[in-house]
């Protein structure tokens, strides 16, 4: 773990090779559904990755019409707006994540880091629903919940209080930082992929997530995600070994 002024700074792949399993990680990880398989695409053109489910499938907590225009029009332009913003720069060899880690936090290249981090957080959200989701996880991550939070009724109503209070748009999150997990929100584009946390789940606060479905209601929204959206296999299998 490298230190960059305050903050942890953790290459995923060495992380990995220091706890001696990178290859085999890596190799299950990429050939999962898990969207780090979005890295596996290698360098630009990258493609608006396909939905994991049907635009219908979370009816009637997402309606196909969100679906449309969240997925068709505003995931799709971010992953446009990224390639046409790559062609022709030093970035033009990198994965999507390496974009994203060279890119943070460097004024001149906001614009790039905005398309790219949301691109990748966008395919991340997709894949933190499923039809029929909801309630509380098991085995080793609600054991890792319990200990991390003080019991599942805490932790719910930490991570449903955080993506609520999130001033303008951005992300709730929970994370793993080692053998603790962790709540965190992110403004716009942010993504705790820069600051060494490993994303384990993601719900997208921005209003064009909710606004067709539940208009200003974000807590409602918030309320149908954790009882009928997420997908606590998807976190799972993004835990890393500790
Ligand atoms: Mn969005």
């Amino acid at each position: 773990m490298k230190k960059k002024g305050n903050q942890h700074v953790v290459d995923r792949r060495a992380f990995m090779k220091k706890l001696g399993m990178g290859g085999a990680f890596l190799a299950l990880n990429l050939a999962g559904i898990a969207p780090r398989a979005l890295a596996s695409d290698g360098a630009a053109p990258f493609r608006l990755p396909p939905l994991p489910y049907s635009p219908r499938a979370l009816v009637p907590y997402i309606s196909q019409a969100t679906m449309n225009f969240h997925y068709g029009r505003h995931h799709d332009a971010y992953v446009s707006n990224l390639n046409r913003l790559v062609r022709g720069t030093g970035f033009a060899g990198d994965s999507l994540e390496d974009i994203i880690r060279k890119t943070a936090g460097k004024k001149d290249e906001k614009a790039l880091f905005n398309n790219a981090a949301q691109a990748w957080n966008h395919n991340f959200y997709w894949h933190s629903m499923k039809r029929g989701g909801g309630g509380r996880p098991s085995g080793r991550l609600l054991q890792m919940i319990d200990d991390s939070f003080g019991g599942w009724p805490n932790f719910k109503d930490a991570f449903s209080q955080s993506a609520l209070t999130i001033f303008g748009s951005g992300w709730g999150w929970l994370v793993q930082e080692d053998s603790k997990l962790r709540i965190v929100q992110t403004r716009n584009a942010g993504t705790p992929l820069v600051d060494g946390l490993n994303p384990l789940l993601t719900i997208d606060v921005w209003e064009h997530a909710y606004y067709l479905d539940h208009k200003n209601m974000r807590k409602d929204y918030i309320t149908v995600f954790m009882n009928h959206l997420v997908n606590w296999e998807f976190a799972e299998k993004n835990l890393l070994p500790v």
